[in-house]
């Protein structure tokens, strides 16, 4: 018969056994001998810190034997808040010692936390023990309700099983507000991810008196893209209070010349567009900018946290929040005083840790290639200083980034083409200088001075970019090609954008409901995914050769004779594809359809295709 029984029928059995099995050992609602010896032991494990983050050692003076007590437990979270259930009803000694000393406990997980716990009046335990059932299947047999079934099955019951609330004993002295919404508040935001996004966003949420805490893993390799900003990013770094110390360390950038062949070249300089474009950008040692940001968060009131930060889904009846630290992160920020945040921000750039942990996919771009470079010294550069160069090469393109004494030089090819070159970085980034001309012309006789580096270069939005008290800023909410360098500037703005959104609950030193929350989040997202779209849209007019074509075709607009109509028409051009192309309007409707009508109608026998980046 045993044989028969399909998969279904075995977990039937398996667990009405358990629960037979659990039912035995805590007869008449006690732990019986060999309970309390495994208690003791799985307690050790819980207190260490091994266990999963919601499983705690509870220390609890015995109130007979005054000796301290550990017991395992399981920790629910529900709207922020930490809870523990006894399972075994009110009569069972932890609950009785607890009572007994007054809620004075210990919870042990790694950390050691003092904490108070106290008695959730029955009429407000329903979804705590909902919440809990689900968490902690051991608990179920012991509760006789479904873990799935409706809150007022568990009202029901909830008169027979004591919850506490768990909070720490020594509140810190940060963020000391009245806590409820509604109430004149100090609104508490963790930022999880120290790079240009999550910094800035804890510089300018800061400033407007937010509590702010930036977890920061200090992943910060000796070589980090993102070397070349665009006009846009200057006012952002003046507001930040950045510019100064960047322009120290900087090499300033007056434009771009992008290079299709041998005759089809253009060399752009911001300055010819001021004012509406900002006259010039910088070309940045990006750790060092990086710390810069981090440095200027800290000062202006962020508490850094120098981890790598959990984030996990939080409970499903969990009013305030779909996202939430994992309690050892939690555990890790005394200042936070065990309670969740009132916002999670995820500016963890490519790491995408909310998009992982709530499983939100993705809209993906056609490119998929991989980039490998290195900084070089000895090069020779014709160019003006601090100029970038963007190149056509065989396969894919290559970028040259002058910084103050040195190079960086770069290759963007697809896998295929990159395996092609060689099979290791260092082979691949050296056999593309010396095979590309323009590449060997400067770099032929340099000295590479870095290792080489490799990333995978792809494009990205987010189908979400932010839900019930979280939102993502920076690559974690969409990641557009390098070639046009726009990803800084993205990843502060779009902390700016943030920022914005919730400036008037912070001068008001208010917290925003969740729907006011959900409101100002919303229209963020709206934002930030328009801009990502007209970036995206953009470079694919970069890649399949219109933009090039464009310019080569305006070379023979001769019909239009070669006096003022013909340099207006250029002039007129170049600058809305400037303005797309510096930040300063992306996302502006007629620019963007100009570029596309001409990318259409005006290429008079021009082949996009002839140009195109492979
Ligand atoms: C090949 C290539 C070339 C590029 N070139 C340019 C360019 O020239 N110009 C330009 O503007 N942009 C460029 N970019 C893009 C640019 O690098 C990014 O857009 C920019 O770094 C995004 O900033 P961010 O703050 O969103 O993310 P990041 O810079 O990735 O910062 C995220 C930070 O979060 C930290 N972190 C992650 N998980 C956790 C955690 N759990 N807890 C704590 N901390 C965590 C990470 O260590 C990191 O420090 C390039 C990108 C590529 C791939």
């Amino acid at each position: 018969m045993l044989w028969t029984m399909d998969w279904a029928s075995w977990r039937l059995a398996v667990t009405l056994m358990l629960g037979q099995l659990a039912r035995w050992l805590y007869r008449g609602q006690r732990q019986n001998g060999l309970v309390r010896v495994v208690n003791r032991g799985v307690a050790a494990v819980f207190s260490w810190g091994v266990a999963p983050n919601y499983l705690v050692a509870l220390q609890v003076t015995g109130h007979r034997s005054g000796r301290t007590i550990s017991l395992p437990l399981a920790i629910v979270i529900v709207d922020g808040e930490r809870y523990l259930v006894s399972n075994l009803g009110a009569d069972v000694a932890w609950v009785r010692n607890v009572k007994a000393a007054g809620g004075r406990a210990v919870l042990r997980h790694g950390r050691t936390e003092r904490v108070q716990l106290d008695e959730l009046p029955v009429e407000r335990r329903a979804p705590v023990l909902k919440a809990y059932l689900r968490r902690a299947p051991g608990a179920r047999p012991h509760v006789p309700v479904d873990k799935d079934a409706p809150l007022e099955d568990f009202a029901a019951i909830a008169a027979r099983f004591p919850v506490f609330s768990v909070r720490l004993e020594h509140p810190a002295t940060r963020s000391a507000g009245g806590e409820r919404r509604g109430e004149r508040a100090q609104m508490r935001i963790a930022i999880v991810g120290g790079g240009p996004s999550g910094s800035a966003l804890a510089i300018l949420l800061s400033v407007l008196g937010a509590d702010v805490t930036l977890f920061d893993d200090g992943r910060r390799p000796a070589l980090l893209v993102g070397e070349s900003l665009i006009p846009s990013v200057v006012p952002i770094l003046k507001k930040l209070g950045v510019e100064e110390d960047t322009a120290g360390f900087s090499q300033r950038k007056p434009g771009a010349t992008f290079v299709w062949s041998a005759s089809d070249q253009v060399r752009v300089t911001f300055d010819r567009f001021a004012p509406a474009v900002f006259p010039y950008a910088y070309n940045i040692p990006r750790p060092r900018f990086d710390e810069a940001l981090l440095t200027r968060a800290i000062k202006a009131g962020a508490l850094h946290v120098p981890i790598k930060a959990k984030l996990e889904r939080a409970d499903a009846d969990g009013a305030r929040g779909e996202l939430a630290l994992a309690l050892e992160t939690l555990a890790a920020v005394p200042a936070l005083e065990g309670r969740q945040p009132d916002l999670i921000v995820d500016a963890t750039g490519r790491a995408r840790y909310a998009a992982r942990v709530l499983e939100i996919s993705a809209r993906i771009g056609p490119r998929k290639d991989v980039a490998h470079f290195a900084h070089f010294q000895g090069v020779r550069w014709d160019e003006t200083p601090g100029q970038v160069l963007v190149t056509r090469g065989r396969a894919g393109w290559n970028w040259c980034i002058p910084l103050r004494d040195r190079l960086s030089i770069g290759i963007v090819l697809s896998r295929d083409d990159a395996a092609e070159l060689g099979r290791e970085p260092e082979e691949r980034l050296h056999r593309a200088i010396a095979t590309e001309p323009w590449l060997s012309a400067i770099a032929g006789q340099a000295r590479r001075v870095t290792p080489v580096a490799t990333y995978a270069n792809y494009q990205l939005i987010s189908e979400r970019g932010y839900g019930r008290g979280w939102v993502m800023a920076g690559d974690a909410f969409g990641f557009v090609d390098p070639m046009l360098s726009p990803g800084v500037f993205l990843a502060l703005r779009s902390a700016e954008l943030v920022a914005d959104g919730l400036a008037p609950w912070l001068a008001r030193r208010e917290i925003p409901s969740p729907h006011e929350l959900d409101r100002a989040l919303a229209r963020y997202a709206r934002l930030q995914g328009t801009m990502l779209e007209a970036w995206l849209e953009l470079v694919a007019q970069f890649y399949d050769g219109r933009v090039a074509a464009l310019m080569r075709s305006g070379r023979t607009w001769d019909t239009l004779g070669s006096g003022f109509l013909r340099s207006a028409i250029d002039g007129h051009v170049a600058r809305h594809v400037g303005l797309l192309a510096s930040g300063a309007a992306t996302t502006a409707r007629y620019p963007r359809a100009l570029l596309r009508f001409l990318g259409r109608y005006a290429l008079r026998g021009v082949h996009p295709g002839e140009l195109a980046i492979r």
